[in-house]
């Protein structure tokens, strides 16, 4: 089995969705990736955070074995992020944004990290993703995600480290904004220009499509009525999907479909509370349960 790394963001985040509001809990890329990939292959964080993060939070990644050595811990505050859902609950708006210590962020790989198989550039500045890109040796494939906030804000720099990955995984409306294009197809062909080789569309509550190697997958979004909190189904989808290919340890057609069923087994359950608890309480059993629902969803 080999393992993932995981750069991104560990945040306190504010949420208000139709079904409450949730301040300061704990959350951010890395945090809900690695809580979903942990349940499929040993995990390495790198991330930071402010000398005002709580002790009892650390905990979950403990909870969950992930190797947090490459958690930085800076002087200042956290990163802070606050968002709120409306209606369908599709896509979040940001209402603030506080990088703080994310600011002065320079990503450094514990040595024994840089050998990591699988890589996720989770959603951060892209002159850090592609500083990550300097410090690995030989991965077998990375992946990155990003948002609106740098494809408006660093287009540049974000197209500098696309140029460089093998999947990109982003959901529908950041793929219109990258590509300019408002069809899927139309798109995806636009943004492989740009260097991914492969590249997955998140599309919300309908679910999730792979484009590779001129294939397309597509898995449907699960009939989930309990909707509380979407906050880092993305993220959520990352880490099954990496977890699941780190697992299987190889790169094939086969492996990256059940890897897009396996994220979006735990991207359903994610969504289904607030904040990344629930994905630690997962059991085996839970998420095979869950896969084997996925597959009566598509076969006849
Ligand atoms: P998602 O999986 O897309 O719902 O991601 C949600 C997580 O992204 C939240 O827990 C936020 O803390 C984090 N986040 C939001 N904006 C940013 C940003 N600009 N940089 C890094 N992380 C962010």
């Amino acid at each position: 089995m080999s393992s993932v790394l995981i750069v991104g963001s560990v945040a306190l985040d504010t949420v208000e969705t139709p079904m409450g509001l949730r301040e300061e809990m704990l959350g951010g890329s890395a945090t809900y990736f690695s809580m979903a990939a942990s349940h499929f292959s040993p995990v390495r964080l790198v991330a930071v955070v402010g000398d005002d993060f709580p002790d009892e939070l650390r905990r979950l990644f403990e909870s969950r074995a992930v190797d947090i050595e490459g958690l930085q811990v800076s002087p200042g505050r956290t990163f802070r992020w606050s968002g709120a859902y409306h209606g369908m609950m599709n896509e979040a708006v940001t209402r603030e944004t506080q990088l703080n210590v994310f600011e002065g962020f320079r990503p450094m790989l514990p040595d024994r990290y840089r050998d990591t198989p699988f890589v996720f550039l989770g959603n951060i500045d892209p002159v850090l993703q592609a500083d990550v890109m300097t410090q690995i040796r030989a991965p077998e494939l990375v992946a990155l995600d990003t948002m609106n906030f740098w494809i408006d804000g660093a287009r540049n720099r974000l197209e500098d480290v696309l140029a460089r990955i093998d999947l990109l995984i982003i959901n529908e409306g950041e793929l219109q904004l990258l590509s300019g294009k408002s069809n899927v197809a139309a798109g995806i062909r636009d943004v492989m220009q740009m260097g991914p080789r492969s590249v997955i569309i998140k599309r919300g509550g309908y679910g999730s499509v792979l484009y590779h190697d001129s294939d397309w997958f597509f898995v449907p979004g699960y009939p989930e009525e309990r909707v509380v909190d979407p906050t880092g189904a993305g993220d959520s989808f990352a880490g099954g999907f990496m977890g699941s290919l780190a697992r299987d340890g190889e790169v094939t057609a086969r492996t990256l479909r059940r890897a897009m069923i396996y994220g979006s087994v735990v991207a359903s359950f994610n969504i289904t509370d607030f904040g990344p608890w629930k994905l630690a309480d997962l059991s085996a059993g839970d998420i095979e349960q869950r896969f084997n629902d996925f597959r009566r969803l598509v076969s006849i």
